[in-house]
């Protein structure tokens, strides 16, 4: 049988359950021996009881659980070549030939270095005599697919990550509450959410909560006096009748010279020149959600079977695959590919070449 591990890296996110569940449960009703991974990339090098064979059971109740119950870790030694070399060792002596990595784009870059260096491990590690020859011959092919966990949504290859949907419906819940605090006392509003580089949690939060302002890190503010087009925007708005105003500011926010945009900033521009009673909220860590939302455990668990049915379908010479869904279709596109336009998104934001920033990320808001 087929001997897959599954493993949560990177921040969480709510679905992760969702996916282990179904890659577990999936697995298992197509003959597999399944294995979870603790402590993300953590567990991979650290080896040992920290990577179990899954039973039916193992994953009963997880699929309404937020986070991820097998862990998640920041793993600094899986960014070296030694530790690398480590995970490599301990999954050829669990006897696994598949990997199925949810994470975000960090973890998902983590996957494709390893799997590009892959045949490079094990020829070091027979050097080594820490796996016999017959090991080295026998997986010398390690299945990788990519799954997107993140609640940033901000990976190319798919339209939407797992994970993202909940948080933005916990983002919108709490910019509701905070509404009616400043309806009440007419007051405005500056409020911080997540995101990391990517916008898509602050310009979908800004949109289903009619926020006046959104400053996101792939589009700047194009005006040398940026704080005067605001200003007027919420002045405007006020003289509409508008009780209150309510900015929503992504934590990667940034000018056109780069430069942070900050949540204070805004502030002491609000109270300064328009004389508002003014705020600064950061939503922090209740934003990764907790208990899915219905499109998130469904994304998780489509998405988890079709990860095992790659990995029931690869060969040694198909590239590792991610599994996305664009256009409401589950996708099975290169990861590699994946990775490379990702990392492109952040080299254009780098090269202030904001409208390929914007059209990488979503050609719908391209313009
Ligand atoms: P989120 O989108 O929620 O922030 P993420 O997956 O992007 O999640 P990171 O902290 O960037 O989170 O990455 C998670 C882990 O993946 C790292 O701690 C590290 O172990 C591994 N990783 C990231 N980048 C690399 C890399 N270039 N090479 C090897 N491993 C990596």
């Amino acid at each position: 049988p087929r001997k897959i591990a599954v493993l949560t890296s990177g921040g969480d996110a709510a679905g992760m359950n969702a996916s282990v569940r179904a890659v577990v449960r999936y697995g298992i009703s197509k003959g597999c021996h399944v294995y979870g991974v603790y402590e993300g990339y953590q567990g991979l090098v650290d080896g040992g009881d920290r990577i179990r064979r899954m039973d039916w059971k193992s994953v009963r109740g997880w699929l309404s659980v937020g986070g991820t119950s097998i862990g998640t870790a920041r793993c600094m030694p899986f960014k070296t070549r030694e530790g690398r070399l480590r995970a490599a060792e301990n999954l050829v002596h669990h006897g696994i030939d598949s990997l199925i990595v949810c994470g975000g784009d960090g973890s998902l870059t983590g996957a494709d270095v390893f799997r590009s260096e892959w045949p490079g491990l094990l020829d070091e590690l027979k050097k080594a005599n820490r796996i016999t020859e017959e090991d080295a011959t026998t997986y010398g092919h390690l299945t990788i697919v990519g799954l997107v966990g993140s609640i940033d949504n901000d990976m190319a290859g798919t339209d939407i990550t797992i994970g993202a949907v909940t948080s933005l419906h916990r983002i919108c819940e709490s910019v509701d509450s905070i509404g009616t605090t400043a309806l009440s006392h007419s007051r405005a509003f500056v409020i911080e959410v997540m995101g990391r580089h990517c916008g898509w949690l602050a310009l979908m939060a800004g949109i289903a909560t009619g926020a006046d302002f959104v400053f996101i890190p792939e589009r700047p503010p194009m005006e040398d006096d940026w704080e005067s087009t605001m200003c007027a925007v919420a002045h405007r708005h006020r003289m509409l009748g508008k009780r209150k105003t309510v900015i929503i500011v992504a934590e990667g926010a940034i000018d056109k010279s780069l430069k942070p945009i900050r949540p204070e900033y805004i502030k002491d521009i609000l109270t300064d020149r328009l004389g508002l009673d003014t705020r600064v909220t950061t939503l922090g860590h209740t934003q990764r959600g907790g208990s899915p939302a219905a499109f998130d455990r469904i994304l998780a668990t489509i998405q988890g079977v079709a990860s095992v049915d790659a990995v029931l379908r690869s060969t040694p010479e198909t590239p590792s695959p991610l599994i996305g869904m664009t256009s409401n279709k589950v996708t099975c596109g290169p990861l590699m590919k994946a990775v490379e336009l990702t990392h492109e998104v952040a080299k254009a934001i780098g090269e202030k070449n904001f409208a390929r920033a914007m059209e990488l990320r979503d050609p719908q808001f391209a313009e």
